[in-house]
């Protein structure tokens, strides 16, 4: 399996390269030179099967020789048993045929853990063996930051930096990057919002100089390693309810389009799967560019679900590729309007977009109404951006196909929205509920690449 840059003319990459590289050197994002198919016989041997073993099965085609099959059921192994749940990703029932799937049970409650643990195994491995050392650097809204942390606390081989936006994070998010102790990871509360975070982030791996020197490696979104890990569970509840046998849609709460795109994914590789709909809070460039308005650059609002304050959304890109044939000069020179503001989606590439994907946003007083309605009408307590997609889910599920909404994080981890809408303020689980005693630990920096760059490279001794 050999990877390819979404702007086509970085080198091809095997499996491994392209998890430890991350943004490829032209730019732009890897993907897969061909997506594997799986057969209905493979699909329907998933149903009742652990999700580990589904795991193995949806992500097996596309590692290549990067492990051997024990390896690779050990490192998927070892990912999954910090999970609090036993299915991992367990489906609860809302509604007649609308399902939530609960993909918050990880170590740092939401979906990114799901990715991330897997990748700081594959990592450790991969690096273990080649001796070799590299410093992660990534930008977040929140969850990826304490996500990836989590996954790489304490492992030999890397140092962990994370970029996030001084006080736009939730107090729990904050506290699960800031508190663990160990010495390879750094928290960096940047003066700017989450848009900032990852520009400058981009800018470091353009830094050719830079990259080179500490051995830059990303762990975002845009990893296809992460994009992958994210394909398993919709395989795994689309199978519980009764796939490939039966069709299934989903909704999908959305920021950075990572998420989505994994659905889109699982659709290519086989599942099948009716509607694929984006749900975007008030930040919602990707909804109005779904429905034909092009893909114009506003400001962030601060929202109640800010894991989707989001006006870029890098992992459009790979859709984009996909929507443009593959032509990566085509992707390039969006990239390039993109610079300049913004630019409009060919009528070609839109029909393209619009067979895939639907959309839908909802505002703050909807996502507020969601959570106060769906306490009272199913006893479940939903995180805002649950509430988002389970918003939009509702205005567009049809009664004849399951959808099914992707709840994206515990409400716990969003208690000052959920308490507001609500009354109830949703306690920590038990096994994290003395975060808020621990010590914090973290380092203010100016929105400016030379500072950010001088920081890593003093706490490094490089
Ligand atoms: C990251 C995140 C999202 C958005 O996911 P993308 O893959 O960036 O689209 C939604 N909800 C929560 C809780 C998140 O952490």
């Amino acid at each position: 399996m050999r990877y390819i840059s979404t702007r086509g003319t970085a080198p091809i990459l095997s499996f491994e390269e392209a998890m430890l590289t991350g943004l490829a050197r032209d730019g732009g994002l890897y993907v897969p030179e061909e997506i594997p198919t799986l057969t209905k016989a493979q699909i329907t041997a998933m149903q009742g099967a652990s999700y580990e073993d589904v795991a193995f099965t949806v992500m097996r085609p596309f590692i290549g020789d990067t492990f051997t099959d024990a390896e690779f059921r050990e490192l998927i192994a070892n990912a999954y048993a910090t999970f609090g749940h036993a299915a991992r990703a367990p489906l609860v029932q809302l509604a007649p045929n609308h399902f939530l799937l609960e993909l918050f049970h990880g170590p740092t409650l939401a979906f990114k853990d799901f990715a991330m643990q897997i990748i700081g195994q594959m990592f450790q491995k991969a690096l273990g063996r080649k001796g070799e050392r590299v410093t992660i650097v990534g930008a977040t809204s929140g969850d990826t930051g304490s996500a990836a942390i989590e996954a790489f606390r304490g492992l030999d081989n890397v140092d962990v930096f994370i970029l996030y936006p001084h006080g736009r994070v939730s107090e729990v998010q904050r506290r699960q990057m800031t508190t663990p102790v160990e010495a390879n990871v750094h928290a960096l509360a940047v003066d700017g919002d989450f848009d900032d975070c990852q520009a400058r982030l981009k800018d470091m791996f353009n830094d050719f100089e830079f990259r080179d020197r500490v051995k830059l490696a990303g762990v975002n979104s845009i990893n296809w390693g992460r994009v992958l890990a994210q394909v398993v569970y919709y395989f795994s509840s689309a199978v519980s309810l009764g796939a490939p046998a039966r069709e299934v849609s989903f909704t999908v709460p959305t920021g950075n389009f990572g998420d989505i795109f994994a659905g889109y994914i699982a659709k290519r590789m086989g599942l099948p799967i009716k509607d694929l709909v984006v749900a975007t809070n008030q930040n919602d460039i990707l909804d109005r560019c779904l429905k034909g308005q092009g893909y114009h650059k506003g400001v962030v609002h601060p929202s109640i679900s800010p894991s989707m304050d989001i006006q870029v959304s890098s992992n459009f890109e790979r859709a984009l590729f996909d929507a443009y044939d593959r032509d990566g000069n085509a992707v390039a020179q969006l990239m390039t309007e993109l610079g300049q503001g913004g630019f409009d989606v060919s009528q070609g590439a839109m029909q393209v977009l619009q067979s895939i994907y639907k959309s839908g946003r909802a505002s703050e007083d909807e996502t507020s109404d969601t959570i106060t309605t769906f306490l009272k009408t199913t006893g479940e307590l939903l995180c805002p951006h649950s509430a988002i997609g389970v918003k939009v889910a509702d205005e567009q599920r049809e009664e004849a196909t399951p959808m099914i909404t992707l709840a994206t994080a515990h409400p716990a981890k969003f208690p000052d929205a959920v308490e507001a809408a609500t009354g109830i303020r949703p306690p920590l689980p038990p096994r994290m509920a003395d975060l808020f005693e621990r010590p914090e630990r973290l380092t203010r920096v100016a929105n400016d690449l030379d500072a950010l760059k001088s920081h890593i490279t003093k706490a490094l001794n490089l």
